[in-house]
């Protein structure tokens, strides 16, 4: 039989694993995390701390717990602008079909009802006169919110009927792929344990599916065979997470959970986009060992008073230029020089009116998050800034109250996306039977897709290995040795 490796059981390889279960290929699944099962709980919910250290604490880096596993919101609609690219590689319907399987597989692995949120005709008519009339730019989508609280019962449950139904899998938990490089037409997989390394092994293979995420995506770089990609530069979103009244934003909340509406800024022409909402929702760390950003996440159940959201500026580069993911990596660092380590926090109308936040005592608004109190002004720069407010008083024609001056300001939230790779309608690069999938690959933003592109992938191999002519029989010429009393016999 041949051989797969799967390099990451984040959201894409999840589902690329889906399709793989029972296929004719032995796959081989290498992840830095533990079993699903195994996974541990954000401190919060142990009952260890009440809200999140802003320094110490990586449960919501990239990698173990990233979105399918804190927040879970699901895009679930095929749209051209939300949640990532696969609109433009395989279209609307493959995508809609698509989302359609991991809307359902969702559904049946939750151990609780999950409401799908879809607008009706009079929400729409709604948001379009009222975004119209603060000039911006309604995008429809349906969604699922799972919730942090939900998401490992969903994940481990959909892990064990794969499991079920593969036996061609086998698994190197809390493994972390050192190298991954080719050998003539196949690639080996150099892999160690995460955290006690010393044990380096390496096996090969004849097919390969990288699922490693944003948080490996840099690693993806410094792999040999990288150069021979067919890649382009990616973006980076710098932005801000916006901390307000959840009564401020009532309204849309109920209506649509997370309404996409889009801006372009005056000033600068740049396009600026709300992102990731939390109403009832909290306000974490995302710790990346160099640098620390901001995201939010919600559950189903415990509520705050608040409700956080990203607002974000896209920006891509020309030459000479190369490296969006430094500059936004630079600006998180500064932003973390000045708050002494971690994220800072700013009231919005002290932004406005140019000098830092000192303190948060009887603002109306209380942080869900313990952060620095500062100036975000003096690390962003002054384009980035101008579109964001310029958002936030467009947003607050729709839900008023939302630009206030008490409302907060968390920095550094910024996202890089690694360099788009050019790949086929199954995932597949211009490297024969090498797949790349999810973030890493850059065509993904969420669960949502980065899902889908796993389900693409994994049926691209299937397929592969179904059309490869089962091997043929050689006919036994030589004559058997004829088993007599006097052999040895086992045992
Ligand atoms: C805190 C947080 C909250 C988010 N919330 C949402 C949300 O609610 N909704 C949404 O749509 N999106 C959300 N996102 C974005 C979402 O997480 C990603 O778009 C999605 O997870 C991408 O899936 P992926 O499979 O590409 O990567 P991931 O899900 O990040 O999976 C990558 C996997 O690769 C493994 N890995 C990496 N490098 C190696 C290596 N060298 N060797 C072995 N294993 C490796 C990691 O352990 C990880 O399991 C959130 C992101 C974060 C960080």
């Amino acid at each position: 039989m041949q051989k797969l490796a799967l390099i990451g059981l984040g959201a894409s390889g999840l589902f690329a694993l889906k399709e793989l279960a029972g296929a004719n290929v032995e796959v081989e699944v290498f992840d830095v995390g533990p079993q699903y099962d195994k996974r541990y709980a954000c401190p919060i919910d142990q009952g260890k701390l009440e809200v999140c250290p802003p320094k110490a604490c990586s449960y919501c880096a990239p990698g173990q717990s990233a979105g399918s596993w804190n927040d879970f919101k699901v895009i679930l609609s095929a749209s051209p602008v939300i949640g990532g690219r696969l609109y433009d590689l395989i279209g609307e319907s493959e995508l809609q079909r698509n989302l359609d399987i991991v809307r359902k597989t969702i559904l049946e692995h939750s151990p609780v009802e999950i409401p799908v949120v879809k607008p009706d005709q009079e929400d729409l008519d709604w948001i379009r006169q009222r975004a119209t009339l603060a000039g911006m730019t309604y995008h429809f989508q349906e969604l699922l919110h799972c919730g942090s609280d939900n998401a490992p019962a969903i994940n481990t449950s959909i892990l064990n009927e794969i499991t079920d139904k593969g036996p061609n899998i086998k698994f190197h938990w809390n493994s972390k792929v050192l190298k991954l490089d080719r050998q003539g037409d196949k690639f080996r997989v150099l892999h160690d344990h995460y955290r006690k390394p010393g044990n380096e092994q390496s096996d090969i293979f004849d097919y390969c599916i990288v699922s490693v995420g944003r948080g490996g995506a840099h690693w993806l770089t410094q792999q040999e065979f990288y150069k021979s990609l067919d890649t382009n530069p990616g973006q980076v979103d710098i932005g801000i997470r916006v901390e307000t009244s959840k009564y401020f934003t009532q309204e849309v909340d109920k209506r649509f959970y997370e309404p996409k509406l889009y801006y372009v800024s005056k000033h600068t022409n740049d396009v600026v986009r709300n992102f990731c909402s939390n109403p009832g929702g909290y306000v974490t760390p995302e710790n990346h060992r160099e640098y620390v950003l901001v995201n939010g996440h919600s559950k189903m159940f415990e509520k705050s008073e608040n409700n956080n959201f990203a607002v974000l500026v896209s920006k891509t580069f020309t030459r000479p230029f190369k490296d969006p993911q430094m500059y936004s990596q630079t600006i998180a660092k500064v932003v973390n020089m000045l708050a002494g380590g971690g994220p800072l926090v700013q009231k919005l109308g002290d932004l406005r009116a140019g000098r830092r936040t000192k303190s948060l005592t009887n603002n109306l608004i209380k942080p869900t998050l313990e952060a620095e109190c500062g100036d975000i002004g003096l690390a962003y720069p002054h384009r980035i800034l101008a579109s964001i407010i310029e958002y936030l008083d467009a947003l607050d024609k729709i839900c008023p109250g939302v630009a206030g001056d008490s409302t907060l300001l968390f920095a550094p939230e910024c996202k890089s996306y690694p360099d788009s790779i050019t790949v086929s309608k199954t995932m597949e690069t211009n490297i024969e039977n090498l797949y790349i999938i999810g973030d890493s690959s850059s065509w993904t933003r969420g669960v949502g897709q980065a899902t889908t592109s796993g389900l693409l992938a994994g049926a691209g191999v299937k397929k592969k290995v179904a059309s490869i002519p089962a091997p043929q029989v050689v006919p036994i010429t030589k004559p058997l040795t004829k088993v007599t009393n006097n052999s040895p016999k086992s045992g």
